[in-house]
């Protein structure tokens, strides 16, 4: 039996698992907020019966820690987020900076960076990422991804609700990064930080995106279903899939508090109270579905709003996207693809403005970015792009990175 979390800090490779036929590339991280100690106790689990049972297996699975000095202190980060910044000019400065003289999260990234090269680099298909977070709020488990048609099985299969647009609204995610080079991922939030099912629903999640990617048969694993019915019990009468209609984002130092007793999925009405800060109340701004509300100190998420999407409107945006209807979008008032990028549309805000935006929502362009007086979208890699290998490092970039503290 392993000692708790508190008294050690485990390797940055938590344990792999390799199978003698060929298979996908699953990659695990847990802790990639260090106060999130359930995903690494999850794959330390999962891997104890894969290797104590000699289970068959296709392809490898790779278990690692994201934030280990935060884990450490158990906080979520020690300088800044380490899940944000995974922008490509960055990770372009942290593969060149010499790793010696790099700290905090800008050392937390670059050995995240040199463990997935190698296999970013060999992939003939796409690598599985699955991200286990915890939330500091309580509420039933739910998937967040990037609105690409192949990340859908895998976040599908696991039972619980689909959140879509977390991936977009918050910039320079670790698996928006991978998204955009083209593999699958997927990020599980599997409930409160120390709530001892977190741990059970993370293990639930690990082995359906096992199962689903082609690695394990899932009538192999032992008490799977019932690990699975703790995963789906919280579920009742949630909706399948949701999607973030609004961000409050906070700043250091601005007294964010939210109001108490919010969880995720509880419904706010348009005008609600459901935070303060220094400026004053804080009000819901239309209304909708409460997702991660902030009871902790750290993180520039105050709260999400979301709204339940239906099925029907998947199954269209999957065909849509399938006969490449995007090329419709040009065609249109106010519309013109960018100049230098073609996943990129130029919107004038007028237009904006119409419910035409639905529109690029069921293409999967999610991210709009003011630039003058026209929005710019953009979307994740699409699938029938494949894999893009990492770009291959430039000599002239400079090299500034993130301050050291002062220690
Ligand atoms: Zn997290």
């Amino acid at each position: 039996m392993k000692a708790a979390l508190a008294e050690r800090t485990p390797l940055r490779v938590i344990g792999t698992y390799e199978g003698e036929a060929d298979g996908p590339t699953v990659i695990v991280t847990g802790a990639m907020h260090g106060n999130e100690p359930a995903g690494v106790l999850a794959l330390e689990t999962v891997l104890e019966t894969l290797h104590s049972r000699r289970m068959a297996f296709r392809g490898r699975l790779v278990a690692v820690v994201g934030n280990r000095s935060a884990l450490r202190h158990r906080r979520r980060y020690l300088a800044r987020d380490l899940n944000r910044r995974w922008e490509p000019d960055l990770l372009m400065r942290l593969r060149r900076a010499d790793h010696r003289r790099l700290h905090d999260e800008d050392r937390e990234q670059r050995q995240l960076l040199d463990l997935f090269e190698p296999y970013l680099a060999a992939a003939k298909e796409p690598v599985v990422f699955l991200d286990l977070h915890s939330t500091s709020g309580h509420g039933a488990p739910f998937v967040c991804m990037a609105d690409v048609i192949r990340n859908r099985k895998i976040a599908f299969d696991l039972g619980i609700p689909v959140v879509l647009g977390l991936e977009e609204t918050i910039r320079g995610s670790m698996l928006g990064y991978l998204c955009d080079l083209g593999h699958i991922g997927v990020a599980v939030e599997g409930g409160q930080h120390d709530d001892p099912r977190t741990v059970a629903h993370h293990c639930a999640a690990v082995w359906s995106v096992l199962g689903s990617a082609g690695a394990v048969a899932l009538d192999a694993v032992p008490d799977y279903p019932a690990l699975k019915q703790k995963l789906c019990a919280a579920i009742d009468e949630l909706p399948s899939v949701i999607e973030i209609t609004h961000r409050h984002v906070c700043v250091e130092g601005d007294g964010f508090v939210m109001q108490p007793g919010y969880t995720n999925f509880q419904p706010v009405a348009a005008g609600e109270r459901v935070a303060r800060d220094h400026a004053g109340d804080i009000r819901a701004p239309m209304n909708g579905i409460m997702m991660l509300p902030r009871y902790q100190g750290q993180g520039e998420d105050g709260y999400f709003v979301a709204r339940p999407v239906r099925s029907l409107w998947l199954r269209l945006s999957a065909h849509l996207r399938r006969i490449g209807a995007d090329r419709v979008l040009r065609s249109m008032p106010g519309v013109t693809r960018h100049p230098d990028r073609s996943d990129h549309f130029l919107v004038d805000r007028r237009f904006a403005r119409l419910r035409a935006l639905e529109l690029f929502h069921l293409l999967g362009y999610r991210r709009a970015q003011p630039e003058g007086d026209r929005l710019v979208f953009s979307r994740r890699r699409p699938d029938e792009y494949g894999p893009e290998p990492l770009p291959p490092l430039d000599e002239d970039f400079p090299t500034p990175l993130t301050p050291a503290r002062g220690r």
